[in-house]
């Protein structure tokens, strides 16, 4: 069975003591690809170099909305010459989080609109980090068209992602998935259309249920993807090629690269 992680921080400092170890890990489980979004001018180069050193990680390149605060104007002209050399398989990770208090939204809608633009140039999907913020993501999308993407830890109503699904978009569903009490994502993991459904751990954070406490790594998704195959009722396996593919369709680049299998 073949797994694609859409979305997990495999550069953070909580990976550093045993990242080759967890890398492993995800591939003796089955993800086979694994995409890991920058934060921040800071990282580009720290996930671009992770595209190197193991096989089957791919990343993306982003200004992530809760750190627009320290980034300066300048960095999206820095993204977009990394952009350039044609090594990110998406633009992110991007969006707008307006559940925290004391950041800059106009500041914050200006740093997405820029990104966007430049995901439309290079003709990149972008992966979004939306909270409190579906409406008003929308309407940027729906003034600067990009070609897809995934809206990561999707959280939103039926509408807003049928909006999404209608842009070209997948949602993300990951480790919230696996507790009782996340009614909302439970129910659409259970009732959106299959196509439509992509996997992600977005480790180190959102461990699932079976983790709780401590921190969330990439080879937990195939146990992820099996309470989702539970709650569709549906043989892992069939859900697992559907995701994969899901996966492949809106990164296109994914399908372009070599994934990494067990013991390879
Ligand atoms: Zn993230």
């Amino acid at each position: 069975m073949e797994f694609i992680d859409t979305h997990c921080h495999l550069d953070a400092a909580e990976y550093a003591a045993d990242r080759d170890a967890v890398v492993q890990a995800a591939r003796d489980a089955g993800v086979s690809q694994i995409v890991v979004p920058a934060i921040g001018r800071e990282n580009f180069g720290v996930v671009a170099d992770l595209d190197l050193r193991y096989p089957g990680c791919h990343h993306a390149l982003g200004i992530h909305p809760m750190v627009v605060d320290r980034a300066q104007d300048s960095d999206i002209a820095e993204l977009d010459a990394q952009l350039a050399l044609g090594r990110a398989i998406a633009v992110g990770e991007i969006g707008l989080d307006f559940f925290v208090d004391g950041y800059d939204r106009v500041r914050q809608e200006w740093f997405f609109a820029e990104q966007l633009k430049l995901a439309r140039k290079y003709e990149l999907p972008v992966l979004l980090h939306i909270r409190r913020a579906q409406d008003t993501i929308l309407k940027h999308l729906r003034r600067i068209p990009v070609p897809g993407g995934i809206a990561h830890a999707f959280n939103g109503s039926r509408q807003q992602a049928d909006a999404f699904i209608a842009l070209g978009f997948k949602l993300g569903f990951g480790g919230s998935l696996t507790y009782p009490r996340a009614l909302r994502i439970r129910e659409h993991a259970a009732k959106l259309p299959l196509e439509a459904i992509v996997l992600e751990t977005d480790g180190p954070d959102i461990p699932p249920e079976f983790a709780a406490g401590g921190r969330n790594d990439p080879g937990n998704l195939p146990r992820i993807a099996a309470v989702l195959a539970g709650l569709r009722d549906l043989p892992l396996g069939s859900l697992a090629v559907a995701t994969t593919a899901n996966a492949r369709t809106v990164l296109a680049r994914l399908a372009d690269l070599p994934p990494c299998h067990a013991n390879r």
